[in-house]
């Protein structure tokens, strides 16, 4: 029999269970799938193995633990060549607050850690729990780590993380800027670090990670410093549907003078928001793109919010930084929107940042490098892996547990 070496990755979104089973060292990738829509009609299990893809349809009341016992099953029957080689399970939990700064083994103590910071991700955390009693009750051998969404900006220091609020907020409340898509970041400065072959302590990074959530960290030698990302993923930059920054006064203007309803209030800044709310047509990117060239007013304005929104971000993160190693663009659009790499560095001319147009052109679709003309401000393009970071977390935790 072969030793244990892969790690299965669970990632339990407010609709969706996400799984991937990788080889922690290469980041080479066994199996990946998700299950769609859940709790709705058109619910499905769709996953790929060995190059075939395969689909299952899901009853409108499987819930998580349902979905986790399917995939027992496939695991048994399907795919029992990885199960035998099953070295941990690494589940993905969004909000870890003030308790985790980094990536830890499962017990009970950290469960109930978990539990008391779902008031801080009501629609994450209570799911991710659900995911990972279900896998531990599935998979009782194997090792289970968690690893969080917000533990690489642990590191911000007290004037990037609290709110200009009463201090007893952050005290009591525990209300404070966290960070999100920290195992994103972190990759992005580490392997930032491998391309520039320089090590991670010398090089300040600022990442953009761009996709329908999107944000922005300034990394300083390997540690977060600033994030755009709040208390929520609300903060910070234009998203898909989130509305990010915005003036807190319109809250209480939406409520007292428009008779807005809280649940009303969060429908519109979470799902209504963003470039679909600018746009009124969509909030993907490419659409987006294709609609403006087609002379779409919304979906140009859109676009362009988006950009200028950005570029003042990175522009604001060489305070922390002073002097900027690389900018790095991420995620969905980030890795494959030129149109959105050029609009928002033409912003920053001022930075002397200048993009070559071939090389912009050409690294997108999982390309990787630099993008940037020589001898101008390094500008990359690297394709985040945040399944790769999860399971490198988990195998070494598992090991170092054995
Ligand atoms: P993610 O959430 O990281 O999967 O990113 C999704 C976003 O990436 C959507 O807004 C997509 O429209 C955008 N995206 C993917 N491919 C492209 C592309 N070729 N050009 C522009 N945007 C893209």
């Amino acid at each position: 029999m072969l030793e244990p070496d892969l790690v299965l990755i669970l990632n339990c979104g407010s609709s969706s269970l996400k799984f991937a089973v990788l080889d922690p060292e290469s980041g080479k990738e066994f199996l990946c799938g998700q299950a769609n829509a859940l709790g709705g009609t058109t619910a499905k299990l769709v996953w790929r193995y060995r190059a075939q893809n395969e689909t299952q349809q899901l009853d409108r009341d499987d819930d998580y633990t349902t979905v986790i016992r399917i995939l027992v099953d496939r695991f048994d029957r399907q795919w029992s060549e990885l199960r035998e080689r099953l070295l941990a399970i690494g589940h993905r939990v969004v909000h870890g607050g003030e308790l985790f700064a980094s990536s830890v083994l499962i017990d009970e103590e950290v469960l109930s850690a978990i539990r008391s910071c779902c008031e801080l991700a009501p629609l994450h955390n209570p799911v991710a729990l659900e995911g990972i009693q279900a896998a531990l009750a599935a998979f009782p051998q194997v090792s289970q780590v968690a690893v969080f969404d917000t533990a690489f900006h642990q590191s911000m220091p007290d004037y990037a993380y609290l709110y200009a609020l009463p201090y007893r907020l952050y005290q009591q409340h525990h209300i404070r800027r966290y960070g999100m898509h920290g195992s994103s970041h972190r990759y992005i400065s580490e392997r930032t670090a491998q391309l520039l072959r320089k090590p991670v302590p010398e090089i300040n990074v600022i990442s953009a990670h761009l996709g329908n959530g999107a944000s922005i960290a300034a990394i300083k030698g390997g540690q977060s410093v600033d994030t755009s990302m709040g208390l929520t993923p609300l903060e910070g930059l234009v998203m898909g549907t989130r509305c990010g920054d915005l003036d807190p006064g319109l809250l209480l203007y939406l409520g007292r003078t428009l008779n807005y309803s809280l649940d009303e209030i969060e429908q519109l800044l979470n799902r209504e928001s963003g470039m679909r709310g600018l746009s009124e047509l969509s909030n993907d990117c490419r659409a987006l793109e294709q609609a403006a060239e087609g002379g779409h007013t919304g979906a140009r304005l859109a676009l362009e919010v988006f950009c200028y929104r950005l570029a003042k971000y990175i522009a604001a993160y060489t305070i922390p930084l002073h002097q900027v190693t690389a900018l790095v663009f991420t995620g969905g659009i980030g890795e494959n929107s030129a149109w959105v790499r050029t609009r928002t560095t033409d912003w920053l001319n001022g930075h002397a940042y200048q993009l070559d147009p071939a090389l912009n052109e050409k690294i997108r679709f999982g390309a990787e490098g630099r993008i940037s003309r020589q001898n101008t401000p390094e500008v990359l393009v690297i394709p985040t892996r945040e399944e790769w970071v999860i399971a490198r977390d988990a195998a070494q935790l598992a090991l170092g547990a054995a």
